[in-house]
C-alpha cells in the first residue's frame, strides 16, 4: 500500500521536534497518556447522553505495557477511539493549531525560537518518536464495529489498513529505538523507569494507570522452597488531581508540575493560589498567575479561561466566564460538583453557580496580589511588570466600571522617590499645601524630568507620577480623584502651582502683553498664546487646550489608518515672562516685526521638539535659529 505523506510543513516541524527539542526525551510517556486520558475522558462524557456509546467497555483505564523482547512499549485506553478519517487528520498532520502557521519561511535562526513556541503548546503524540523508531496505532472508534491501524516511522509518512481490534479504544505501540552510545532506549522498556515517569509526571490521572508488575513469592518449606516469578496488575498513579488535594498536601513540586505540563510553560508560575470554598457552592480551585507575559498575550489569539470540572470530568478545556477580562492571565482549574454536566456552553453563561464561582475567583485574586503589593513588593513589581498594563487597562474599560476594585493595585513611577509607587503611598508623602495628585506623561522617566513644564511643580517639593503607557492619560480621566485629590496633568491651566500674589502678577503681565500674545497666536496659527503660570528656567512650553491632550494626539497619530490625521490637540503656547527670550521677542515686536515673527516661529519650533512633537520642516527651523543670530 503507497505511503501517505506528512503535510509538508509537518515533516519540517517532525525533525526539529526529534531532533532538537527535548532533550528530556521521558516526557513522551506523559503525552501518550495524557491522550489517553482525554480519550477516555470524551467517552464518559459522550455516555452521559449517550447510553449505547460506551457499549460493553467497562471500568474507563489506560496499560502501559512493555514487552522487551520485541522492543515494544504500548499504552492502550479503552476511550473513544479514532475512525479512519480521524487517525489521518489527527495523526497525520500536526499543523492544526494556530502556532504552527508561524513555521512556513523559517530561517535556522528562527527555529530557536520556533522550539519555544512548540514547547509552549505541548508536543503531544509525535513526541513518541523521540524514543521510538516506528510506531503503531490500532484504533477502534466507539462510533464504529471497525478497527484501523496507522503506522509510520516518522521519517516519511504513514500507512493505514484495517486491523483486528475487539473493543473500543485506542492501542499506541511504539517500537523502541536501539540503545546508543549517549541514550540508553531501553531504560524505556524497564518496568521501575516506566513506574517512576507514570508516579512524577502523570500521577494525577484520573483513570487508574495500570501495569503488569513482574513479582515473586516463595513457595514450598524446607528443601521444597522455591521462588516463584509471577505477574499482578498494579494501579501505579493515585488519581487524585493536585487541585482536590487538600491545601496542606499540595506539594509546591507537584502544583508547579501540573502548571507547567497543562499550561506549556518553562518557567514555574509566580503565584499559585489555592482556593477549596464551601457555601452555596462548593469548589475548588487551583489558579496561577504566570511569571512573564506569554508571548502570544498582547494577541488575539489569546484567551482567556480556566478549565471547568465538574464532578470530577472536565467540561470545558477554557471557560471564560471565570475570570474577569481584568484578570485574563490567570490559568488554572475550577472543580465543582454543584454544576450540572449535561449542560450546554450557552446554558452555563447563564448559570448561577458558575457566576457566584466567578466572583469569587476575582475577589481571591485581587486578595492575593494585594498580599504581595503589601508584604513582597519585589514579587509584585515582577507581576506588574508582566501584567501591569493589563490593570491599568482593566479600570478604564468600560468607562470605569470596576476602576474602584482594580486602584488599589496600580504602580506608577514616583518621580521624586525614583520607585514603583501606588496611588496611597503618593497620597502619603504629599506636603499639606499640595493640592493635586500630579502627573506628567512621556515617552520616558527621563524626558518627563526634564520637561520645561515640571520646573515648578519640583520647585514646591511635589512629587508626580510619570506615565509612559498609552493608557496612562485614558487611566487618569477615568480615576478622576482619590482621596478628595484630584489627579492633574502638570500641563492643566488649574495646577495650582503659583501662590496669590505670582498669580496676580501673571495676569497683569497677560494683560500687559495682550496685544504680543495675539500676534503671536496669529503668526504661528494656533489655537493660544500666553504667559505660563508653570515655567521657571525654560523660556517656553506647549500645552493643550480641551478634551484632547498632545500624548493623545500622539497616541492617535501612531495608530494605522487615515482618521487619525483628524485627532488634533488645540496647541497652546506658553511663554515664560521671566526669560531674556521673552523680552527679546517683546522688543523684537516694538521694534522689527519681522524679527519677531521668526522669534516665535523658533519658540514654537522649540516647544514642539521638546514635547516630542514632529517640526514640519527642520531645515527651514535650522536656518531660521541661525538668522537670529
Ligand atoms: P493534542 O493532544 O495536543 O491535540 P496530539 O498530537 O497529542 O495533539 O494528538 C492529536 C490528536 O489525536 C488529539 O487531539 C486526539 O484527537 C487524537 N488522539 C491522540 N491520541 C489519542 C487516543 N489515545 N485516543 C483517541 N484520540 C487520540
Amino acid at each position: 500500500m503507497a505511503k501517505k505523506q506528512f503535510k509538508a510543513e509537518s515533516k519540517r516541524l517532525l525533525d526539529l521536534m526529534i531532533n532538537s527539542i527535548y532533550t528530556n526525551k521521558e516526557i513522551f510517556l506523559r503525552e501518550l497518556i495524557s491522550n489517553a486520558s482525554d480519550a477516555n475522558d470524551k467517552l464518559h462524557y459522550i455516555s452521559l447522553t449517550d447510553e449505547t456509546a460506551r457499549g460493553e467497555t467497562g471500568e474507563l483505564f489506560i496499560k502501559v505495557t512493555a514487552d522487551k523482547e520485541n522492543r515494544t512499549l504500548k499504552i492502550s485506553d479503552n476511550g473513544v477511539g479514532m475512525t479512519k478519517e480521524e487517525l489521518e487528520n489527527n495523526l497525520g498532520t500536526i499543523c492544526k493549531s494556530g502556532s504552527l502557521q508561524f513555521k512556513e519561511n523559517m530561517t535556522e535562526s528562527e527555529e530557536k525560537e520556533a522550539v519555544n513556541i512548540i514547547g509552549q503548546f505541548g508536543v503531544g503524540f509525535y513526541s513518541a518518536f523521540m524514543v521510538c523508531d516506528r510506531l503503531t496505532v490500532i484504533s477502534r472508534s466507539y462510533k464504529e464495529n471497525e478497527a484501523y491501524e496507522w503506522t509510520s516511522d516518522g521519517a516519511d509518512g504513514y500507512t493505514i489498513k484495517t486491523a483486528q481490534k475487539e473493543k473500543v479504544g485506542t492501542d499506541i505501540i511504539l517500537h523502541i529505538k536501539d540503545d546508543t552510545e549517549d541514550v540508553k532506549y531501553s531504560e524505556y522498556l524497564e518496568t521501575y523507569t516506566l513506574k517512576r515517569l507514570v508516579k512524577t509526571y502523570s500521577d494525577y490521572i484520573r483513570y487508574p494507570i495500570k501495569m503488569d508488575i513482574e513479582k515473586t513469592k516463595e513457595e514450598g518449606e524446607g528443601e521444597n522452597k522455591t521462588t516463584v516469578t509471577y505477574t499482578e496488575e498494579e494501579t501505579v498513579n493515585s488519581m487524585v488531581p493536585v487541585w482536590k488535594k487538600s491545601k496542606g498536601e499540595q506539594k509546591k513540586e507537584e502544583t508547579d508540575r501540573f502548571y507547567k505540563d497543562t499550561f506549556f510553560d518553562f518557567e514555574e508560575p509566580l503565584f499559585t493560589i489555592s482556593v477549596a470554598a464551601e457555601g452555596v457552592v462548593s469548589y475548588k480551585a487551583l489558579l496561577y498567575i504566570p511569571a512573564k507575559t506569554p508571548y502570544d498575550y498582547y494577541t488575539k489569539e489569546y484567551e482567556k479561561g480556566l478549565k471547568l470540572y465538574s464532578n470530577g470530568v472536565m467540561i470545558m478545556e477554557r471557560c471564560g466566564d471565570l475570570v474577569p477580562e481584568h484578570f485574563r492571565f490567570v490559568k488554572g482549574v475550577v472543580d465543582s460538583d454543584d454544576l450540572s454536566l449535561n449542560i450546554s456552553r450557552e446554558m452555563l453563561q447563564q448559570d448561577a453557580a458558575l457566576k457566584t464561582i466567578s466572583k469569587n475567583i476575582d475577589k481571591k485574586i485581587h486578595t492575593e496580589l494585594k498580599k504581595a503589593l503589601d508584604n513582597d513588593r519585589e514579587k509584585y513589581e515582577t507581576f506588574f511588570k508582566a501584567f501591569g498594563i493589563q490593570l491599568k487597562y482593566g479600570c478604564v474599560a468600560q468607562y470605569g466600571i470596576n476602576k474602584d476594585a482594580l486602584k488599589d493595585l496600580l504602580l506608577f513611577r514616583s518621580s521624586n522617590q525614583d520607585k514603583l509607587i501606588t496611588i496611597d503611598e503618593y497620597i502619603k508623602t504629599m506636603p499639606e499645601d499640595q493640592k493635586h495628585i500630579y502627573y506628567a506623561c512621556g515617552e520616558t522617566v527621563q524626558k518627563i524630568n526634564t520637561l520645561p513644564q515640571s520646573e515648578l511643580v519640583k520647585a514646591k517639593g511635589y512629587d508626580m507620577l510619570c506615565l509612559t503607557d498609552e493608557v496612562d492619560e485614558f487611566l487618569m480621566n477615568v480615576l478622576r480623584e482619590e482621596n478628595g485629590k484630584d489627579f492633574c496633568s502638570i500641563n492643566s491651566d488649574n495646577a495650582d502651582l503659583l501662590d496669590e500674589s505670582e498669580e496676580k502678577k501673571a495676569e497683569e503681565t497677560a494683560e500687559a502683553n495682550k496685544e504680543l500674545l495675539a500676534f503671536v497666536k496669529e503668526t504661528l496659527g494656533i489655537e493660544e498664546a500666553v504667559i505660563s503660570k508653570k515655567l521657571k528656567t525654560h523660556p517656553v512650553c506647549l500645552s493643550a487646550k480641551g478634551g484632547i491632550t498632545l500624548e493623545m494626539e500622539k497616541y492617535f497619530a501612531a495608530l494605522p489608518g487615515e482618521d487619525k490625521e483628524k485627532v488634533k490637540a488645540q496647541r497652546v503656547l506658553e511663554l515664560n515672562p521671566n526669560h531674556s527670550a521673552f523680552s527679546a521677542l517683546s522688543k523684537a515686536f516694538s521694534e522689527d516685526k519681522e524679527k519677531a515673527k521668526t522669534m516665535a516661529e523658533v519658540l514654537y519650533s522649540q516647544a514642539l521638539l521638546i514635547a516630542g512633537l514632529p517640526i514640519e520642516n527642520p531645515s527651514e527651523y535650522a536656518e531660521k535659529v541661525c538668522s537670529l543670530f
